[in-house]
């Protein structure tokens, strides 16, 4: 039973980050005793780590909408702060030099995996090179980070499509556009041939042409 759960856990991760790097990530949860959560919070943050405090644990969250490595070197730079709070606790600054060390030899493992595309790999060793860099503010290492990003699904308002077009709304429902009225829309659920007026600025993703 508890091998099935472990396998979950790796299961899991190998959905937000590069798979070959799941199960020691899932290893490193175990051991420092972290509690890792994947945050859906919209926030400007790509993760967070927060020490033991008022009976509870070490904590880590992750943002879920970034690409696998830049959830990666995330994972790494949050466990690093753990690490680093385990051996010096408020001694240090949070992005001193015995996070660096820390971070920079946590980030090996997936060297020698050769997990990283080569402009990634690059941008991690000069960011790891830098005494100045600190979580976000290396431009380089987050911009060749998030060209790894999934193009964004195309959002197209519905004066701009032409007749016929098929588009899908935010829950996922298909209409098809005929056509224009004064103010709005007559566009055409494909699923149930129900008939819908949409505003000529409404925001849709289109299907097909
Ligand atoms: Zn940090």
């Amino acid at each position: 039973m508890i091998q099935e759960v472990k396998l979950d856990k790796v299961k899991v991760l190998a959905q937000y980050l590069p798979a070959e790097a799941a199960p020691l990530i899932s290893r490193w949860i175990d051991y420092f005793v972290c509690e890792f959560k994947v945050s859906r919070n919209r926030n400007s943050k790509f993760g967070d780590y927060r020490h033991p405090y008022g009976g509870k644990g070490h904590r880590i969250s992750v943002n879920y909408d970034l690409n696998p490595y830049a959830f990666l070197v995330t994972t790494v730079h949050e466990f690093a702060h753990l690490h680093t709070w385990n051996e010096h606790k408020h001694r240090v600054k949070p992005h001193g030099s015995e996070w660096k060390a820390n971070f920079k030899q946590m980030m090996q493992p997936f060297f020698e995996k050769d997990i990283f595309p080569p402009d990634v790999k690059k941008a991690i060793v000069s960011y790891l090179d830098n005494p100045a860099a600190s979580s976000c503010s290396d431009l380089n290492l987050y911009r060749s980070l998030r060209s790894y990003d999934a193009p964004k699904a195309a959002v197209i308002t519905v004066e701009k499509l032409s007749a016929g077009a098929v588009f899908k709304i935010k829950d996922g429902r298909v209409f098809r556009l005929e056509e224009r009225l004064r103010k709005r829309y007559r566009c055409v659920e494909v699923s149930s041939k129900r008939v819908y007026l949409f505003s000529p600025v409404a925001e849709v993703e289109l299907v097909e042409d």
